[in-house]
């Protein structure tokens, strides 16, 4: 298992995980580069809700889908609000949010379906993508956890959705833990410290780290506990331990941005789909 960057089509490099399997499913992590924004969104900002010029967004989210021969009108997207609501998503559903923010599915930070040819797409900026493959019943699931995400487990709950509307075996589905801020980087205060203790009473001394006087969170961690806890294998679970802090070249990340004196930065996205005709 690992996780890596591969150089496509449009010039894009799009990070994937090594344990999904192609023949099954459509999936892709962007980064920063190669896109036409302008700073401080340059260039890849794959979001249209950041204040970028809406032009420059769908330029580069067409791109992005050509990218991945994907047809841009199907792609879905919602209004993600640091929730736990998640929703499962089919046909009617198609093309919402992709190209006009207004018609996105409101206040939803995780999507399942077992449609065919229907992308499914959450934006970043630090916070956690987590993805999900079940092979044996052909469905999937993306969830958008940031500290209050992780803290809410819409990891877990993405999962027992699956599970609920699909039959999802939670030892044999296949996650994906995405670029997103590591522990190296996500100080964090009292508030978000509380939340843990709250939400992992059992392992709060292993995610909550303290150095030189400062507090951080290891989310990635934190996310890997829940779905262990939901029943899943850890040998299933592909976490791709890279900082979008640390990595803010590659990445967009709102706390590099803000550490700079930049209030605003654009949104790296995650997106998957289930294929229609796997090559079998
Ligand atoms: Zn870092």
């Amino acid at each position: 298992m690992s996780y890596y960057l591969r150089q496509s089509r449009q010039n894009f490099w799009l990070g994937r995980f090594s344990s999904f399997p192609e023949d099954i499913v459509q999936h892709a992590i962007s980064t920063k580069l190669g896109g036409v924004s302008k700073p401080p969104f340059d260039s890849l900002n794959l979001a249209l809700h950041v204040g970028d010029n809406p032009q420059d967004v769908l330029i580069n989210r067409k791109r992005f889908a050509a990218s991945l021969d994907l047809n841009a009108e199907d792609i879905v997207t919602p209004n993600q609000v640091h929730g736990d609501r998640v929703l499962k998503v089919d046909e009617s559903h198609k093309g919402r949010g992709f190209l006009n923010y207004d018609d996105a599915i409101k206040e939803t930070d995780a999507l399942i379906t077992n449609t065919p040819d229907l992308p499914l797409m959450l934006c970043f900026a630090d916070c956690v993508p987590i993805l999900f493959v079940d092979v044996d019943n052909a469905a999937i699931g993306i969830a958008h956890a940031g500290w209050k995400g992780t803290m809410l487990k819409i990891a877990a709950k993405t999962l027992m959705a699956m599970t609920d509307e699909f039959g999802t075996d939670p030892a044999k589905c296949l996650a994906g833990i995405a670029p997103s801020i590591g522990s190296c980087c996500y100080e964090v205060g009292e508030n978000v410290v509380e939340a843990c203790e709250k939400a992992f009473p059992r392992h709060a001394d292993k995610l909550i780290i303290k150095r030189n006087g400062k507090i951080f969170i290891d989310l990635w961690q934190a996310n890997l506990i829940q779905l262990i806890e939901s029943g899943m294998s850890e040998d299933n679970i592909d976490v791709a331990r890279e900082c979008t802090c640390c990595k803010s070249a590659w990445y967009f990340s709102y706390r590099a941005a803000r550490t700079a004196g930049k209030p605003e930065t654009g949104r790296i996205a995650a997106l998957i789909s289930l294929k229609s005709n796997p090559d079998f």
